[in-house]
C-alpha cells in the first residue's frame, strides 16, 4: 500500500481532514469533520485532533502508519513556522494559546512530522493546485472572501509565507478605492486601522460595517432594514444571488475592489492566474459568472498581453484548507 500525507485543517469550532496519496488522490472526496473544541484549550484541541485524524482515517479506509507526514492549517496571526500569536486571536481565545507552538505540538501529539500554513496560504496553494497540477512552476494570486481576506501568493508553484509568516495577507493592502463607482461618501475602515485597504471593502465583516449601512440609508423600506446587523449581513448574498438590487450593488461593489486589486497584483507579479475563494463565491453558477465579470470590469485596462488573464474560483471550498495543508505536506516528502 502506498504511502500518504494527511492535511487537517483546524477552524474555530471544527476540524476538517483529507488524506493525500502518492498518485495525487484525495482520498475523502467531501468534509470530514471533527469538534475542534479550541475554546478548551491547546491540550483537549489536541487530543481532538487526534481523535478525530483516527476517525477520519476509518472513514477513507486507509491506515494511519502509512501516513508519512501531516500538513496543518490555522487562522492566524501565527508565524511562518505555526507558533501562534502572543496576543491571542479570535479563533483562539484560551490564554494557553498564546504563543502556542501549535506545530510543533501536533507533530509531538501525532508521533509525526508536521508542516505548518496559515488557512488563507493553504487555501490558496489547493486553489493553485486544482487549476495547474501539483508539478507546476505557476504563479497565481488567491483572494479568500469569508468574514476577513484571506488569501495566499504562489509564485512559481511555491506559497510565498514571508519571513513573518504574513505573506499573503491581502486583506491589508491599499487599493484606490475611490475609483469604484456609486459610494461616493463612504469611508472604509478595517479592523487593522487602514482606511480603504481590500478588507475593508471585500470581506463578510465590510458588509456588516459599511457596506450595508451605507447602501441601507440609500434604500429606504428595504427588508433588511432595521434587522440585527450580524444576521442582516448574512443574508444579503443569498438575496444578491436572488437578484434583489441592493444586495447585487454591495456585491458588485465587492467585485471592483477585487478588480483593482488584481489589478495591482498584476502588475506586480504577472501571474498566470487570479483565483477567488471563500463563502461569498458558495452561490448559483449565474451568481458567480457575474461576480467575476464585474472583477474584470473594475480592474483598469491591461496590457495586451495580460488582458485575457484567467479568473478561477476555487472548487470544493468547505476543503480547501485540509486539502493545501496535505499538498504542502506532500512537497516536502518528496523534496
Ligand atoms: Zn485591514
Amino acid at each position: 500500500m502506498m504511502r500518504l500525507v494527511a492535511g487537517i485543517d483546524l477552524g474555530g469550532t471544527a476540524v476538517n481532514y483529507t488524506f493525500l496519496d502518492e498518485a495525487g488522490h484525495f482520498r475523502i472526496d467531501d468534509l470530514f469533520e471533527h469538534p475542534a473544541r479550541s475554546v478548551d484549550g491547546p491540550d483537549t484541541c489536541l487530543t481532538q485532533i487526534a481523535d478525530g485524524l483516527a476517525l477520519a482515517a476509518a472513514h477513507a479506509g486507509v491506515e494511519l502508519d502509512k501516513v508519512v507526514a501531516v500538513g496543518l492549517d490555522t487562522p492566524g496571526p501565527a508565524s511562518a513556522t505555526g507558533v501562534l500569536s502572543s496576543k491571542g486571536s479570535t479563533n483562539f481565545v484560551h490564554p494557553a494559546w498564546a504563543g502556542f507552538d501549535i506545530r510543533g505540538g501536533v507533530e509531538q501529539k501525532l508521533g509525526k512530522p508536521v508542516v505548518y500554513l496559515n488557512d488563507g496560504n493553504a487555501a490558496a496553494l489547493w486553489g493553485h493546485v486544482s487549476i495547474f497540477g501539483s508539478d507546476n512552476r505557476a504563479t497565481s494570486l488567491s483572494a479568500i472572501i469569508g468574514t476577513g481576506l484571506g488569501g495566499g501568493v504562489i509564485v512559481e508553484g511555491r506559497v510565498v509565507t514571508g519571513r513573518n509568516g504574513f505573506g499573503g495577507e491581502l486583506g491589508h493592502v491599499l487599493i484606490p478605492w475611490h475609483a469604484i463607482p456609486g459610494i461616493e461618501g463612504l469611508v472604509p475602515r478595517c479592523n487593522c486601522g487602514r482606511t480603504g485597504d481590500l478588507e475593508s471593502l471585500c470581506s463578510l465583516t465590510a458588509i456588516r460595517r459599511t457596506l450595508l449601512p451605507f447602501f441601507l440609508t440609500k434604500t429606504p423600506g428595504h427588508s433588511l432594514a432595521g434587522l440585527d446587523p450580524a444576521d442582516a449581513a448574512k443574508r444579503v448574498r443569498g438575496l444578491a444571488v436572488d437578484g434583489d438590487a441592493m444586495c447585487r450593488e454591495i456585491f458588485r461593489v465587492q467585485a471592483r475592489a477585487l478588480g483593482l486589486f488584481f489589478d495591482e497584483m498584476i502588475n506586480v507579479f504577472d501571474p498566470d492566474a487570479l483565483v477567488v475563494g471563500g463563502g461569498a463565491m458558495e452561490a448559483t453558477p449565474e451568481f458567480r459568472g457575474w461576480f467575476l465579470d464585474e472583477i474584470r470590469a473594475g480592474m483598469p485596462p491591461q496590457r495586451m498581453e495580460q488582458a485575457g488573464i484567467a479568473l478561477h474560483v476555487i472548487p470544493n471550498g468547505d476543503t480547501a484548507g485540509a486539502r493545501g495543508a496535505a499538498l504542502e505536506a506532500a512537497r516536502t516528502v518528496r523534496a
